[in-house]
């Protein structure tokens, strides 16, 4: 990542599947391709996450300068409850989401949120060294999916001003059905939910996985909305461009680790 980012430069995008806390300090082929993906594009002026573990009651962005790290889930090893990621927080872009987002109110939270898991398991590897100034967007627990599509829209403009903009979430996600044997073996409508969602997420409609909610296998693929939203930002902030595959597989046979991006400059 010796590249920075220049006014002329568009950002690339991505959605990112995070699947379980304990990525965080894995080294596996997932955590792997999020190194990589941080490596590979230019060093942006600041991240906005759309993390699948903010799912609230409002719209929101952090706008703190030193947000907190949030451990947000129970019954896991101390060293996952002893991970700190302390990037800085940016609160003139909290200012710039609310303004891009008008008329549609977002509010700015100071003091109840910060990094959740969703979005430090991955930075950890894409961004290690934590010196980044990181903002998250809460999810609307409320509103459909034309709305998360609208509001991803309108957020994509922020690219084209040195903003890498991240959906962390897994585009399948049934924690009920997890079988710990299976791993990357799985469940057949697993495997078919994921499938059709790449073939639109690469085509040049990527936002027509919002209609996914009448695929026959949405209701075992998705069975709450929280881990799926964070796609619509990021197929709808990809606009007409194809997104591209960064990894793929499954953990426990019904979570898909599937990551795509979309506007990566070139290898090498
Ligand atoms: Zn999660």
């Amino acid at each position: 990542m010796d590249t920075l980012w220049e006014p002329g430069v568009r950002m690339p995008a991505a959605f990112i599947g995070h699947g379980v806390p304990q990525n965080a300090l894995l080294d596996n082929r997932y955590t792997r391709a999020w190194r990589d993906f941080g490596q590979a594009v230019p060093r942006p002026r600041a991240i906005l996450v759309i993390s699948a573990h903010w799912y609230t009651n409002a719209t929101a962005v952090t706008g703190m300068p030193r947000p907190r790290t949030i451990h947000d889930f129970y019954g896991f090893g101390q060293e996952l409850y002893d991970v700190s990621y302390p990037a800085p927080g940016l609160p003139e872009l909290a200012d710039e989401v609310a303004d891009l987002a008008s008329p549609t109110w977002v509010g700015c939270d100071i003091d109840s949120w910060g990094i959740d898991h969703g979005t430090w398991s991955v930075l950890m590897h894409a961004f290690p060294e934590a010196s980044i100034p990181v903002v998250q967007l809460s999810l609307n627990a409320f509103q459909g999916f034309d709305y998360h599509l609208e509001l991803g829209r309108r957020l994509g403009e922020l690219r084209d001003s040195g903003v890498l903009i991240l959906g962390s979430g897994n585009i399948v996600h049934n924690l009920g059905a997890i079988d710990r044997s299976r791993d990357d073996d799985a469940f057949v409508w697993a495997h078919r939910f994921d499938d059709a969602a790449r073939a639109i997420l690469e085509s040049t409609s990527p936002t027509e996985v919002a209609t996914l909610d009448a695929h026959p296998d949405f209701g075992h693929a998705v069975p709450t909305p929280d881990h799926y939203l964070p796609l619509l930002y990021a197929a709808a902030i990809a606009g007409e461009e194809p997104m591209s595959q960064l990894v793929d597989g499954h953990e426990g046979g019904s979570v898909s680790m599937a990551a795509y991006t979309v506007g990566m400059p070139p290898p090498g």
